[in-house]
């Protein structure tokens, strides 16, 4: 059969991403971060200086809307896809403390999310396809065949990241870094549209005391069962 659609979301740094992509390779499916989609639109608005200091007038943002072009590219040397802003490789760009202190303010512009959505909606039409953000289950596909929600405890997301960042040569302290994760939380679970939450058909999958293994397998495993019992149902 066709490949299914699996939507994963959660709160920032419980280790979506990791999942997804995981999975995405071991199905040999399509993987899609739309979180990166938003952090490209930041960018591009914080380089065309529409987007300074968390300001923005959103009749300005939302005409610049279709000279923003995004798409993701297969790197084989590094087995990963990247994101693409305008034709340029923002991969590395678009991670930065910078970018997640204002991505939020941007993702809750309705206008951009109806962009970003139909894209991502577009990618995933074929199926066999795993997407990781916030509103996947909820809004992009709803009619997902798995839909998993992630979480883990405050202090070891911030704890993650806190590591991750470290590695890339970023100068943040714990502390700096949990109130990051909360304030992005806060507002991704109070923004009008499209809020961060659990689909109510989404089974949770708590990491905190998984490695990136056991929680591989456990999604796995609800995976394989989901698609044995679409099978049965076809046949
Ligand atoms: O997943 P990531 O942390 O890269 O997402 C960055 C931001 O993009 C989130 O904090 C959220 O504001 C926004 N986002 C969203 N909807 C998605 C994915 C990400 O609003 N589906």
């Amino acid at each position: 059969m066709a490949g299914i659609t699996i939507a994963i979301d959660g709160f920032s740094s419980c280790g979506k991403s990791t999942l997804a992509k995981a999975l995405a390779n071991h199905l040999n499916y399509i993987y899609v971060d739309s979180g990166a989609m938003y952090r490209a639109v930041t960018l591009h608005l914080i380089n065309t200086g529409l987007l300074k200091d968390g300001h923005f007038i959103s009749k300005q943002v939302i005409n610049e809307l279709n000279r923003i072009h995004i798409k993701f590219q297969y790197n084989r040397e590094l087995n990963r896809s990247e994101t693409y802003l305008n034709g340029e490789n923002v991969e590395k760009d678009i991670r930065t403390m910078e970018i997640s202190r204002q991505v939020s303010a941007i993702s809750a512009i309705p206008e951009v999310r109806a962009k970003l959505v139909g894209i991502q909606q577009t990618m995933g039409s074929e199926g066999g396809v795993v997407m990781d953000g916030r509103d996947i289950g909820t809004v992009v596909f709803p009619n997902a065949d798995v839909k998993l929600f992630m979480t883990a405890s405050n202090d070891i997301r911030a704890e993650r990241r806190y590591l991750e960042m470290k590695e890339k040569g970023q100068d943040l302290t714990l502390e700096e870094v949990k109130h990051s994760i909360a304030r992005r939380d806060h507002l991704d679970m109070n923004r009008d549209i499209s809020p961060l939450r659990k689909a109510d058909d989404a089974i949770e999958l708590d990491n905190s005391e998984l490695d990136e293994e056991q929680q591989f397998e456990l999604a796995l495993k609800i995976i394989n069962e989901k698609v044995r019992s679409l099978e049965t149902a076809k046949s």
